[in-house]
């Protein structure tokens, strides 16, 4: 049977209630890479990969939570990444200039960059948010040479294919699930198998069930198998290898 990879999910979320994270029940089918959002969840997303298997632990400062002490957060976060070879990645980190964060809009160009160089520098891929800022964010993607996933990816086809080009796979989530997206049908369409990855964004994913929002990855990959007119297996394995050749990259 064929394993399904969730290359982004908030397992520490309070949703799932799970601060220590020792009383989360995944399903035994799938594989996570669990992104942690700011300072205090990354300890506990070390831990978490720690104590599941079938969890890889991303660490990073998310563009949401960058304020003024961000100086000291890419401290603890440098310090935690050189000193823990469990870390798969760093995310989720990014650029996000929506009215509401705007006011941070220089502080968060200066902590993507910093996060990129630090990823690049330990060979770590990146888990990127992206909203209204695609232009910059292919800029300092290609200043770092960064690699890694394009998570929740929405910019359309021709976006998509440029961020291929910058060495990024492509994360497609349950928003594919609603019938009348149909750029983002003709996304999956245009690029293909060969650069998408899967993910919930559990549990703030959109068209997630609500008694198991893990349900929605298997949905998401028949909708691909649907779109690309290939088997639902094939789907599963080929995203799957797509994210763990990135992951696996160090
Ligand atoms: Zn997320």
């Amino acid at each position: 049977m064929s394993r399904l990879f969730d290359t982004h999910c908030h397992l520490l979320a309070v949703q799932f209630n799970t601060d220590s994270g020792t009383s989360l029940i995944l399903p035994s089918d799938i594989d996570f890479l669990s992104v942690g959002t700011e300072p205090k969840d990354w300890q506990n997303t070390l831990s978490l990969s720690k104590t599941y298997h079938q969890v890889s632990g991303a660490i990073g400062l998310h563009p949401w939570f960058v304020n003024d002490n961000y100086r000291l957060h890419l401290q603890s976060l440098e310090y935690l990444i050189v000193n823990n070879s469990t870390i798969s990645a760093i995310g989720e980190i990014g650029l996000d200039f929506s009215s509401k964060f705007l006011p941070y809009k220089k502080q968060q160009l200066s902590v993507f960059e910093h996060q990129l160089r630090l990823a690049v520098q330990n060979d770590l891929p990146v888990s990127i948010h992206c909203y209204k800022a695609h232009n910059e964010t292919l800029h300092l993607l290609n200043e770092c040479a960064g690699f890694g996933f394009m998570h929740g990816f929405a910019g359309g086809s021709q976006m998509a294919k440029q961020f291929i080009k910058q060495g990024m796979l492509i994360g497609v989530n349950g928003v594919l699930l609603n019938p009348n997206a149909r750029r983002y049908h003709q996304m999956v369409q245009e690029i293909g198998l060969a650069s998408l990855v899967l993910e919930t964004d559990a549990p703030y994913g959109k068209n997630l069930p609500a008694s198991n929002p893990f349900d929605a990855l298997l949905l998401i990959a028949e909708k691909v198998a649907s779109l690309l007119s290939c088997s639902v297996d094939e789907v599963i394995d080929q995203t799957r290898y797509n994210a763990q050749q990135v992951l696996m990259r160090k």
